[in-house]
């Protein structure tokens, strides 16, 4: 029995689906498609999904919003788990707000601002999850997740149990956490805000979205910054500077309003991003030495 047989006999089969295309669940709207895909509610069926996967021997990823994800053309091998809407439950206790992994960072902040609690207004216009949020350690104007986390619920991928880790254990820094060094999914976590003024919370929040609409090309898909800030410098900065604004291949261009984006103004490949991604790094190491670093997470065959 293949994996996808499996799937429909244990699980919700309306969540299960054969040959989806990644571009439908990325920012950049690229991608070849996952063999296996499904979205889980609770999980149960994270857990059913993944033994079922590791029966089979089959290799499995998982997504949150695709907002920092560029998936190759070729598509995704074995199974594509997505933490989503169906898996994005919030509460608020004092003024600890939990969310479910595949809760939006915009309906977290929102959450926050309800119940008027500061700390979380930098990722009301992050595009992300939660748990994909996590993986990232997301951030923007000053404020990152690290500086309001509290903890969280993972599952290890060896045992498939679940487990409470602190905030130091997430280990998170610029961009980066324990999730990435790989056999931990993140189902769940808290944040720590502070009591404050809803009214004020919500205008902090839409100056800082005002701002990211002037400054960002929000009107083409993308997955925000391509590339890492580095030490002591501004990707976008070093890429305007070597005069790469504009450039493209095929549908693919550094974005003329924001350097550091590159955005599919349409009909753009996969392999036209990353083409694009390597000239912009050898034109920047040419011109001022430094070699950047992808921000985006590059997954999938070619
Ligand atoms: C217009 C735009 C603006 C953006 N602005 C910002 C910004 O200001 N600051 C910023 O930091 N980022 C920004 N981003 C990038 C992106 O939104 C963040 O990196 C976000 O945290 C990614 O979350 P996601 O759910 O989309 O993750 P995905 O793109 O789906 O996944 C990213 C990585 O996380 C892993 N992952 C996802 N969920 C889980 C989970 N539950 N457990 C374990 N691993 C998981 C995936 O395997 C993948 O490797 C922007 C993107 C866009 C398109």
């Amino acid at each position: 029995m293949s994996l996808y047989e499996t799937l429909i006999n244990r699980l919700p089969g309306e969540r299960v689906r054969r040959d989806e295309p990644m571009s439908r669940h990325t920012s950049f709207k690229v991608g070849g498609c996952a063999d296996v895909y499904f979205e889980p509610a609770n999980a149960g069926e994270l857990k059913c999904a993944l033994r079922a996967a590791k029966e089979a021997g089959t290799p499995f990823t998982v997504i949150g919003n695709g907002s920092n994800l560029l998936v190759r053309d070729g598509g995704i091998r074995g199974l594509v788990i997505r933490l989503g809407d169906s898996f994005s439950a919030i509460s608020a206790e004092g003024c600890v707000i939990s969310a479910q992994a595949g809760a939006t960072l915009g309906r977290l902040a929102l959450a926050a601002q309800e119940n008027a609690l500061t700390g979380l207004e930098f990722a009301s216009g992050i595009p992300g999850t939660v748990g994909g949020g996590l993986f990232m350690n997301a951030g923007a104007y000053d404020g990152s997740l690290s500086d309001v986390c509290a903890g969280a619920k993972l599952m290890d991928l060896g045992t498939l149990e679940q487990r409470d880790v602190t905030a130091e254990e997430l280990k998170l820094g610029y961009r980066t956490s324990v999730l990435q060094y790989g056999g931990l999914i993140c189902l769940e976590a808290s944040f720590r805000l502070a009591q404050g003024d809803r009214d004020q919370i919500r205008a902090k929040m839409d100056e800082l979205n005002r701002r990211r609409r002037d400054k960002q090309p929000l009107s083409y898909p993308s997955a925000g910054s391509t590339f890492k800030r580095p030490e002591g410098n501004f990707a976008g900065a070093l890429i305007e500077k070597a005069g790469l604004k504009g450039l493209s291949v095929g549908g693919a261009q550094v974005s003329e309003k924001h350097a550091g984006f590159i955005i599919n103004t349409g009909g753009a490949t996969a392999g036209d991003i990353l083409k694009l991604i390597d000239l912009v790094r050898a034109r920047v190491y040419e011109m001022s030495g430094v070699m950047l670093e992808p921000e985006v997470r590059i997954t999938g065959e070619d």
